[in-house]
């Protein structure tokens, strides 16, 4: 159970531990390339819980701030420069805490449902399926 978020800590695949699981800083690559784990699970719209976890990601960091400046400055805090740290603050981060949202949000998933055979199944060519026999 640790070590899963361990790994996602990590930006690793929570199962696994394999890397690199990201091309860029908001994509990850469908399926882990060490494990084979389809990291979206098979289900569309799944990482509308990593969103979630961003939220509350950010909120957490909002948090901290405000708390952490505030005692820090009382009791005459300067408060433009409150009010252009937390313009700042919240329009970076939850761009920085984006992929750790994902690997995270995975985690938890992978805690309250453990990977079945589906999950490692071999991605395939949709289209091909799709193809219509000849007459
Ligand atoms: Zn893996």
């Amino acid at each position: 159970m640790v070590s899963h978020f361990t790994r996602a800590l990590r930006l690793r695949c929570p199962n696994c531990g394999g890397r690199p699981i990201f091309l860029t800083w908001s994509r990850l690559v469908p399926n882990c390339p060490v494990c084979g784990l389809d990291l979206g699970r098979g289900e569309p719209g799944y990482w509308l819980g990593a969103y979630f976890v961003n939220l509350m990601l950010v909120e957490t960091v909002f948090s901290v701030w405000v708390v952490g400046f505030l005692y820090s400055t009382w009791p005459s805090p300067p408060w433009d420069a409150f009010q252009a740290g937390t313009i700042g603050l919240m329009v970076v981060s939850p761009v920085a805490c984006f992929p750790w949202s994902k690997t995270l949000f995975l985690a938890f998933d992978l805690l309250i449902r453990p990977p079945g055979e589906p999950d490692f199944a071999v991605p395939h060519e949709q289209g091909y399926n799709l193809r219509r026999p000849r007459a």
